[in-house]
């Protein structure tokens, strides 16, 4: 019922509020009643206690809109015209406290998320030609050495160039044990460096570091309003038109006007209309501290009534840091010849199992040769030119397809390994396959505690993998998973989710970055698993800044709470204000009487989702494994 007051109003509010006040006492005070004229000190005090009331009132009309402020108004008018200038004062008493305390929990909701996301330190200290000077963080250029001390929060995404430190991620992460950094670490901004100097090498500066991003997507999310939200407006609007007509009806039936004003001011009451986007704004800045950033009220009302969860599994269900275990050479060659081609094909893909390939041609020390003519497949593999020749890199699947051939080797391999849970990835050149190697991925800590938590909030828990059959089943059997399917293409994985939700299911579909990004925006919830990586944010509804699926719980769990919030307030308004108007029709009530129901049922439902603020249950289980960098 109340638009909301910036900061500075409530100082103009806080001073009607004791105009109104003071009116009230000298009201009380008999004595003072045959000395002061207290009808007209009433009359003044409502009117100045009304004001923005009337202000907001006169707006409506102008904009043809129906609004709790002009029932009210109306109904102070009339008692007012009526001579019940106490009755009168008390309402725009009533009024006047519950818009205030209203507005002071909003604000705090806001604080509470701009205490979260703290301004990034605007003064920095820069290396430049061997001199360090003291600047301004927007004066900063991209690849500027920045140096930070310990205890200083970190001003800029980065690489560290030199030191050792233990970084402080909560900001961004949600979870406050330190991190080792060292050269060569990315660090972000907003993270407190805690033991060591860090000369950092910049990479981004304010709103294009991914706390700035983050900042920008909490900011906007209040504005993408969840359609609840709508919906508590429309009643919100409804009611005002059933208070009206309930006065008109009672007044026509019982020619008592007083019952009439009672049922004006009683029914109306809406403390959903308040509640609502206060429940969610806590929410938002709840999860927001967990790590869990929610673009819009929207998603956030969709993630409460997911019952479907599909995971994807290389770095969702599992660590998603595979190693190079085996590595098979099928005609002769060497098998660093074979590592050193597949280093040369991945050396530029971010896919983990390149990242894998690259560790442990690293390790062996091989060089690494210039190819042409790249072209990625998503879910299958690479394929490019390197000394003339042609190189694939992928699963059997892209060999298949391309119509290479293996030697009787090449089969007995897969033969052999059918039952293997490692990812086996086949190099080819010129139309042969040559060699294969195989990886090793371990299952997250938490999957299991966490796979079993959704169970438990009734979610059907389904894996969906571009990897083969085998290692499905396996990873559906030691994770007790209601369904898998294996071998899926990015554009199949985004055909089962569309699959799933036209059969009614709510899904919220989890994944890793930008190959699952077409299957994330499908999804009724699309959330992407840590990394922080652009394409993640973009593209999911829900964010999660660390790589840890207990997060999901978190999720799941606040936003049922929310909107179980908001369902109560929904309901509580419509049986208050029915049985109001009843009492009020049959004359049970008076004014006095129907605005201290109005506003005291206002009130218990903006505390009710003021609750929302407190973290309430059990603290979240934390993953027991270190953070994973992000
Ligand atoms: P997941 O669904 O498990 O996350 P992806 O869809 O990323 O897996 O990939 C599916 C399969 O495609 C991998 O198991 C691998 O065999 C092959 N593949 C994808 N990208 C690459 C790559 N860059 N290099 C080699 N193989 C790849
Ligand atoms: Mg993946």
């Amino acid at each position: 019922m109340v638009n909301m007051a910036k900061l500075s109003e409530h100082k103009t509010d806080l001073i009607r509020l004791a105009v109104v006040a003071l009116a009230l006492c000298l009201s009380w005070l008999k004595a003072w009643k045959a000395f002061l004229p207290f009808d007209a000190i009433a009359l003044a005090a409502t009117l100045i206690g009304g004001y923005p009331m009337f202000e907001e009132a006169l707006e409506g009309i102008k904009k043809r809109r129906m609004t709790m402020e002009i029932s009210m108004s109306i109904a102070v008018v009339a008692t007012l015209a009526i001579g019940q200038f106490f009755t009168a004062l008390i309402i725009a008493f009533f009024v006047l406290f519950a818009e205030l305390l209203e507005d002071l929990t909003v604000s705090r909701g806001r604080d509470v998320i701009k205490k979260l996301l703290e301004l990034l330190p605007s003064q920095v200290t820069v290396r430049r030609n061997g001199q360090e000077n003291e600047m301004n963080v927007n004066d900063l250029t991209l690849r500027d050495i920045v140096i930070v001390k310990p205890g200083a929060r970190i001003p800029v995404d980065g690489v560290v160039l030199k030191g050792h430190s233990s970084v402080d991620q909560a900001s961004i992460t949600g979870e406050s044990f330190p991190v080792e950094k060292t050269e060569g670490h990315k660090v972000l901004a907003g993270t407190i460096n805690q033991t060591g100097v860090l000369e950092i090498q910049t990479a981004a500066i304010g709103q294009d570091t991914t706390f700035g991003k983050i900042i920008s997507i909490i900011g906007q999310a209040e504005k993408n309003r969840a359609p609840i939200q709508k919906v508590a407006d429309k009643l919100a609007a409804s009611l005002v038109y059933f208070a009206f007509g309930g006065a008109i009806v009672t007044y026509a039936l019982t020619h008592n006007i007083v019952s009439a004003i009672s049922a004006l001011v009683v029914a109306g009451a809406c403390g959903v209309a308040a509640g609502t986007p206060l429940a969610i704004l806590a929410s938002i800045g709840r999860t927001a501290k967990e790590g869990i950033i929610t673009k819009g009220g929207i998603h956030f009302e969709q993630l409460a009534k997911i019952d479907t969860v599909v995971l994807d599994k290389t770095g969702t269900l599992t660590f998603g840091t595979p190693e190079v275990t085996d590595i098979e050479s099928f005609n002769g060659l060497k098998k660093e010849d074979i590592l050193q081609l597949a280093a040369s094909v991945e050396q530029h893909s971010e896919h983990p199992l390149a990242e894998a390939i690259l560790k442990k041609q690293k390790d062996l020390g091989l060089r690494l040769l210039p190819y042409s003519n790249l072209e990625y497949l998503p879910g299958q593999g690479l394929v490019c030119r390197v000394n003339g020749s042609e190189i694939l890199i992928g699963n059997i699947s892209l060999m298949d397809k391309r119509s290479i051939k293996g030697q009787t080797k090449v089969i007995e391999y897969i033969d052999q390994r059918k039952n293997s849970t490692e990812t086996t990835v086949f190099v080819a050149k010129d139309q042969e396959i040559i060699g294969a190697l195989s990886f090793a991925d371990v299952i997250r800590v938490e999957a299991r505690q966490a796979i079993e938590d959704l169970k438990k909030f009734g979610c059907q828990v389904i894996l969906l993998t571009g990897d083969n059959w085998a290692i499905a089943k396996k990873i559906g059997e030691t994770l007790q998973l209601d369904k898998i399917f294996a071998e899926m293409l990015p554009q199949q994985k985004l055909e089962k989710i569309r699959e799933l939700m036209q059969e009614g299911k709510k899904v919220a579909m989890i994944g890793d970055g930008i190959n699952d990004a077409p299957a994330l925006m499908a999804a009724t919830v699309g959330i992407a698993m840590g990394s922080g990586t652009d394409v993640a944010l973009e593209s999911a509804g829900v964010t999660l800044t660390t790589n840890n699926l207990m997060k999901i719980v978190e999720a799941l769990k606040i936003s049922r709470q929310c909107l179980r919030v908001i369902m109560f307030n929904f309901w509580g308004t419509v049986v208050v204000d029915a049985v109001g108007m009843t009492l009020a029709f049959l004359g049970y009530l008076t004014p006095l009487f129907a605005a201290l129901i109005h506003v005291s049922s206002e009130l218990a439902f903006i505390l009710n989702s003021a609750r929302l603020f407190r973290k309430n249950g059990a603290p979240p289980r934390q993953s027991g494994v270190g953070l994973h960098e992000i």
